[in-house]
C-alpha cells in the first residue's frame, strides 16, 4: 500500500476553528476529546462527507438523482480523500425482513451453498432423493446385490388402456421390439402419478406432481378410469456375470422407454415367505423419489431465501408470523378455573351467554370446571379451545370452542366495538404453515452436513420439524445434517463450529472440478464471515434475529465485519465509538478487526474514548480544549505514548495524573446503612449474598451473561 496523505485545509464545519490537518492513509487514526469538542464535525461532517460526496460525483447524473444529496462541508479544501464508508451505530433498518443473516450477507451465501451442496429428503418417506443416472444406478445395484448371485430383470413401466386385450399387448410389444412382460397390474387413472407405485394413498401427492412430470406421455385428464401398467423387460442377467456395458445399456433403455423410471425385479431372491411380494427395487432419474412417487424441482438459490417468492412460505409471505388470536392473551392467568373466568374475553356481561354455554357443556362432557387451567389435561384444554368433537353447528347442543367464538367475531368485525375487542386478543403468532421457518416445505426438505456434523452443534431433539411432512420425530432425528431453519436458529459461534468440522469433500461427491472450486470458495466465504463475527464478540446472535432488535454496538460490529468480508482496499473507513457495548474483556477483538482493515490497505479514522483503542492507534488526535465554542481545535496530534505526557485533559487521564471521580468519592464505612441480599439464586446466580451501601452510587459490572 503506497502511503498517501489526506489534506484538510480550513475546516470550519460547526465549531471547528479553521483547522488544517493531514491524515496519513493506511493508518489507524483515533480522534478523541471531550463531548462537543468537534470530533464528529471533523470526522463525519467534514472528512466522511467529502469522501462520500466525491464518490457520488463519479456516478452519472442519472444515477446521482437516486442517491442522497450531500451538502458540501464548510471547508476550503480536502485533497486525496479515498472513497469513504461510515460504520456507525445508526440502524436504519426497520423491516422485519432484515435479519442478522441478511445484514451479514450470510443468508445469500447459505442459499447458494444449499442450492449446490444440500441433500434432499422425501417429504413422505424421509428417504434421500438423489439424481440417479445409469452410472449411479449401476453402482447401487452392485452395492445391493453384493456377492450374491441373484438374477435381475431390468424392466420399465408402460401404460396401456385397461381394456387392452392380450392380443393388443402382444401387438404393442412386437411394434416396440420387446418381448417379455415381467408383471402386469391395473391402476386407477386418477392415481396416474402413482400408477407405478404401490401406495394408493399417495395419489394426491401424485396429482400435485402432475404437470411437472410426464407420466409415460399419458394425458392426466383422460376420461378412461383404469389403466393397465406393464413392467416390460429390457434385459435379464446375473449382475456378477454381466458386463458393465450390457448392464448400463439395459438401464439406459429402461429409463428411456420408462420416461425416467425403471423397476428391477429380483428373479430368484433367497426364499422368503410363500406368497410374499416379489422383491423389487425402483429407480428414477431426476429428483424423484421412487417410493413416494414425488418429484422435486432442482434446487436454485432463491428457493432458500424468504425474501424471494420462490422460497417464501405462501401463507406468511416469508415473515414467519401471521396476525391471529393469541391464546396467551385469551387465557392470561392459567391459575384460574373455567368457572372463575379463565377464558378472559367471555367474562364481560355482553358475552355472559358464551360463559354460560361453556359451563353447561363442560359439565355435560365431564370437563372439570373448578380445576385451574394449568392443571387441565391437554385434551381438556383442546376441548375448550377447539370445541366439542361432536360440534355440528348447533351452539345449544355442543360447545363451539373459543376458536369458533373468535371466528364468529371476525364476521362481525365491521362493528367498531367488536374490532376493539378483537384487537385486544390478537397479536403476531408463529405462522401455522411454516412454523415460523419463513420457507416453503420443499425448501426445508434440503439438509446440509453429516449426522456427526449436526450432532456436534444441535441436539437431535431440538431440530426443526418442517410443517407438511409425514416424518416421525425419530425419522427426523436420524436424518443427517441440518435444514436451513436449524442454521438460522443456531448462535453464530455454533454455526462456525458446524462449518469448521464439515468435510467439504463429503458434501457433494462427484461434482465437477469447476463446481467443486465454486463450492470451496463459497464455503471459505461463509467460514471467514462467521469467524469475523465471532471475533468481534457477537457470536451469540442467531441469523434469524431481526435487525431492528439489535443494539447500536451490535449493528456497528456487524457492519465492521461486513466491511472486513468485502476485501475493500484503499477505502476510508470512519467509525463512531466501536467500543460501545463491549466489555473490556472483548475490546481486543474489535481492535483486531480494525487492524485487519488497515493491514488490507485501508485508512481508518475512529472517534473513540476507550483507552484500549487509543493504545492501538498509529496516531492520536485530541480535540478540545472544551465543548462547544471552547472546542474545535486540535490540542494534541501525535502518538499515544506522547499523549500520555501531553498537557491536555485526555493526556492527563491517559497518563494517570487524573482519575475518574477524583474528589467525589463518598467512602463506605462500616456504619453506612446497606441493603443486604442473601442467597440470591435466580437464573445462574449461585447463592449470592451481597451488601449494597445505601446513599451511594453503586456500580455492578461483569462480562455479558
Ligand atoms: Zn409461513
Amino acid at each position: 500500500m503506497s502511503q498517501g496523505t489526506i489534506r484538510i485545509r480550513g475546516a470550519r464545519q460547526h465549531n471547528l476553528k479553521n483547522l488544517d490537518l493531514d491524515i496519513r492513509t493506511g493508518e489507524l487514526t483515533v480522534v478523541t476529546g471531550p463531548s462537543g469538542s468537534g470530533k464528529s464535525s471533523l470526522v463525519f461532517d467534514t472528512l466522511f462527507a467529502e469522501g462520500q460526496r466525491r464518490y457520488v460525483e463519479t456516478f452519472s447524473a442519472y444515477a446521482r438523482q437516486f442517491l442522497e444529496r450531500m451538502d458540501k462541508p464548510a471547508v476550503d479544501r480536502v485533497e486525496g480523500v479515498p472513497p469513504a464508508i461510515a460504520i456507525d451505530q445508526t440502524n436504519p433498518v426497520r423491516s422485519s425482513r432484515s435479519t442478522v443473516g441478511t445484514m451479514t450477507e450470510l443468508n445469500d451465501h447459505l442459499k447458494l451453498l444449499f442450492a449446490r451442496a444440500a441433500s434432499l429428503f422425501d417429504r413422505v418417506t424421509a428417504q434421500p432423493v438423489r439424481h440417479d443416472t445409469p452410472d449411479t444406478i449401476y453402482a447401487q445395484l452392485q452395492e445391493r446385490v453384493g456377492s450374491s448371485d441373484v438374477r435381475l430383470a431390468i424392466t420399465f413401466p408402460v401404460e396401456l388402456p385397461a381394456s387392452a386385450t392380450p392380443t393388443e399387448v402382444e401387438q404393442w410389444l412386437s411394434v416396440s421390439g420387446f418381448t417379455k412382460v415381467q408383471a402386469e397390474r391395473v391402476v386407477d387413472v386418477s392415481a396416474i402419478g402413482v400408477a407405478l407405485g404401490s401406495d394408493p394413498n399417495s395419489a394426491k401427492h401424485a396429482r400435485k406432481a402432475k404437470g411437472r412430470s410426464s407420466e409415460l406421455g399419458s394425458d392426466p385428464e383422460a376420461t378412461v378410469s383404469k389403466r393397465k401398467v406393464l413392467d416390460v423387460v429390457a434385459d435379464r442377467f446375473r449382475l456378477g456375470n454381466a458386463e458393465r456395458a450390457r448392464v448400463l445399456e439395459a438401464i439406459e433403455v429402461a429409463l428411456k422407454h420408462g420416461c425416467g423410471r425403471m423397476t428391477v425385479y429380483l428373479l430368484d431372491a433367497p426364499p422368503t415367505d410363500v406368497g410374499a411380494e416379489p422383491v423389487i427395487w425402483k429407480f428414477s432419474t431426476g429428483l424423484h423419489c421412487p417410493e413416494s412417487n414425488l418429484r422435486y424441482t432442482d434446487p436454485i438459490g432463491s428457493m432458500f431465501s424468504f425474501n424471494s417468492a420462490v422460497g417464501a412460505c405462501d401463507t406468511c409471505r416469508g415473515f414467519g408470523r401471521v396476525i391471529g388470536v393469541d391464546y396467551g392473551l385469551v387465557i392470561p392467568n392459567d391459575k384460574l378455573t373455567l368457572r372463575a373466568g379463565a377464558i378472559k374475553p367471555i367474562q364481560t356481561p355482553a358475552w355472559k351467554e358464551a360463559q354460560d354455554d361453556l359451563m353447561r357443556h363442560a359439565e355435560a362432557e365431564g370437563i372439570p370446571r373448578d380445576t385451574p387451567w394449568n392443571k387441565l389435561s391437554p385434551e381438556q384444554q383442546h376441548w375448550v379451545i377447539h370445541g366439542s368433537p361432536h360440534w355440528r353447528g348447533q351452539w345449544n347442543q355442543h360447545w363451539f370452542g373459543v376458536k369458533r367464538f373468535f371466528e364468529y367475531l371476525e364476521t362481525k368485525s365491521y362493528k367498531m366495538h367488536i374490532r376493539v375487542l378483537l384487537s385486544k386478543y390478537r397479536s403476531y403468532t408463529s405462522c401455522p404453515d411454516c412454523g415460523g421457518a419463513r420457507l416453503k416445505t420443499e425448501s426445508l426438505l434440503w439438509r446440509i452436513g453429516s449426522k456427526a456434523d449436526a450432532d456436534a452443534v444441535l441436539a437431535p431433539k431440538q431440530r426443526f420439524m418442517p410443517q407438511g411432512v409425514r416424518w416421525t420425530r425419530d425419522q427426523l432425528e436420524a436424518l443427517p445434517g441440518l435444514c436451513l431453519h436449524d442454521l438460522m436458529q443456531l448462535p453464530m459461534d455454533r454455526l462456525r463450529l458446524f462449518f469448521a468440522t464439515m468435510q467439504l469433500a463429503q458434501l457433494n461427491p462427484g461434482v465437477s472440478e469447476a463446481d467443486h472450486k465454486t463450492l470451496k470458495l463459497l464455503f471459505e466465504e461463509i467460514s471467514t464471515r462467521l469467524k469475523y463475527l465471532c471475533e468481534v464478540g457477537i457470536g451469540y446472535l442467531t441469523l434469524d434475529r431481526q435487525s431492528r432488535t439489535l443494539s447500536g454496538g451490535e449493528v456497528q460490529r456487524i457492519n465492521l465485519t461486513t466491511a472486513l468480508g468485502t476485501s475493500l482496499v484503499n477505502t476510508l473507513f470512519v467509525l463512531d465509538e466501536p467500543s460501545i457495548g463491549l466489555h473490556p474483556r472483548d475490546m481486543h477483538r474489535i481492535i483486531k478487526a480494525m487492524q485487519r482493515l488497515v493491514d488490507a490497505g485501508n485508512t481508518l479514522v475512529v472517534v473513540e474514548h476507550d483507552p484500549a483503542v487509543m493504545l492501538a492507534a498509529d496516531r492520536m488526535i485530541d480535540m478540545g480544549p472544551g465543548p462547544g465554542e471552547r472546542g474545535g481545535q486540535i490540542v494534541f496530534d501525535g502518538t499515544t505514548a506522547d499523549l500520555r505526557n501531553a498537557d491536555t485533559l485526555t493526556g492527563a487521564y491517559l497518563g494517570g495524573r487524573k482519575t475518574v471521580g477524583m474528589g467525589f468519592k463518598r467512602l463506605v464505612a462500616a456504619s453506612t446503612p446497606r441493603l443486604i441480599l442473601e442467597g440470591a439464586c435466580d437464573h445462574n446466580l449461585k447463592h449470592v449474598t451481597v451488601q449494597i451501601p445505601l446513599q451511594r452510587l453503586v456500580c455492578i459490572t461483569g462480562v455479558s451473561g
